[in-house]
């Protein structure tokens, strides 16, 4: 049983927790919250046990009447890894603490590739994690990005990507981000930051990336022309998404042509928090032409990270050295299929 701590029970944070908590071969020993909130009270209704940053705010948590198990230090002391799921920016800071002790870590994208020195995808570089002692999750954007990119790689070569990333303004619980109206680009500047940070997980490609941020909180959105070194099929490339463990393919047949409907489909198939693991690429928007192809992807933020966490941690603790192994167990024990496979 592999001991995980989840440092920051926050919106990534509180999803990793239930999929390790769900996995055979892993348990939760413990999260942590800095204040007590909500989030605190869904972490006590779902048993894991509550660490604190800040073990002076005890009495408040107590008072509130959370059970206090302990430090972050003594969560970090109990477990074989710990998942940062701090605010970006944090995590780097606790880097020390980590090291002090001797235990491995994962953070997310909002890190700096250099804070581990390596990023991770489970369907690119799972093998490359291997007993490493610290990992990078990539961002959900490039998570997004990596897994379709490497696929058409793999058949066909890529000799270019052009990604544009129509972003959410903020995530549904964060009331005080905006645009409440507009569109930011984001930078004003090509590229942006998401193609450098494609080529973390994958050094080869040569990629061009642009992003704006609008007034949503549901999804991302990504329109992605890729050109490839051998011409390319629709059939096939429809075919590489159907069989890809965490790519959906959203059917012509849905009727379905946004975000809003997408979650809402998430949630009357009961989806838990109505979260899309799978990259959702809409049929219709495949279009070939020799060496091209282009695509619409939406991208769920809160969710296609959660599961690369849970293999990261199996490939770091050397448990299971085969990633498609790894990536069934980890959707298998969340009950996950790809969403072409609910209708
Ligand atoms: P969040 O703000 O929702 O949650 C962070 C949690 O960490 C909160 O519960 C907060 O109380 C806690 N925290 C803050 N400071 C702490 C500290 N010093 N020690 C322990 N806990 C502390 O943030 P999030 O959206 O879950 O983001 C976490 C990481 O995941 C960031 O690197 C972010 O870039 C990345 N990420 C976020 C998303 C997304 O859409 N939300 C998607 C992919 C990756």
């Amino acid at each position: 049983m592999i001991k995980v701590a989840i440092n920051g029970y926050g919106t990534i944070g509180k999803r990793v927790a239930d999929a390790v908590a769900a996995q055979k071969d892993m348990r939760v020993i413990g999260v942590s919250k800095t204040r007590p909130n909500a989030e605190a009270f869904v972490a006590k209704q779902r048993g894991y046990p509550l660490f604190i940053a800040d073990i002076s705010k005890k009495t408040a948590f107590e008072k509130a009447g959370l059970a206090v198990a302990g430090s972050v230090e003594d969560m970090c002391r109990a477990a074989d890894i710990v998942v940062d799921a701090t605010p970006g920016d944090v995590g780097a800071t606790n880097k020390p603490l980590y090291e002090k002790l001797g235990i491995r870590a994962i953070w997310q994208g909002g890190e700096d590739h250099e804070v581990a020195g390596f990023s991770f995808n489970s369907s690119c570089n799972y093998k490359e994690a291997i007993g490493r002692k610290f990992t990078r999750v990539v961002s959900c954007n490039t998570t997004g990005l990596v897994r379709i990119i490497n696929t058409i790689d793999h058949e066909y070569g890529v000799e270019h990507v052009h990604a544009i990333m129509v972003r959410r303004g903020s995530d549904p619980g964060e009331i005080k981000k905006g645009p409440i109206d507009a569109v930011v680009l984001d930078p004003v500047s090509v590229p942006s930051h998401h193609g450098p940070d494609v080529q973390t997980v994958l050094p080869h490609i040569s990629i061009t990336t642009m992003a704006m941020i609008v007034p949503t909180t549901m999804m991302h959105m990504h329109a992605v022309k890729i050109t490839t070194k051998r011409e390319v099929s629709r059939e096939k490339v429809v075919d590489l998404i159907n069989h890809h463990p965490r790519m959906g393919l959203i059917k012509k047949s849905l009727g379905i042509k946004s975000t809003a409907e997408l979650k809402e489909f998430a949630m009357d198939i009961g989806r838990p928090r109505s979260d899309l693991i799978e990259n959702c690429i809409f049929e219709e928007s495949i279009y070939t032409n020799r060496n091209e192809i282009s695509f619409f992807q939406a991208i769920h933020q809160e969710a296609d990270v959660v599961v690369e966490n849970v293999d990261a941690i199996r490939a770091m603790m050397g448990t299971e050295k085969d990633a498609d192994r790894s990536v069934r167990m980890t959707n298998e024990a969340l009950g996950f299929v790809t969403i072409q496979n609910n209708h």
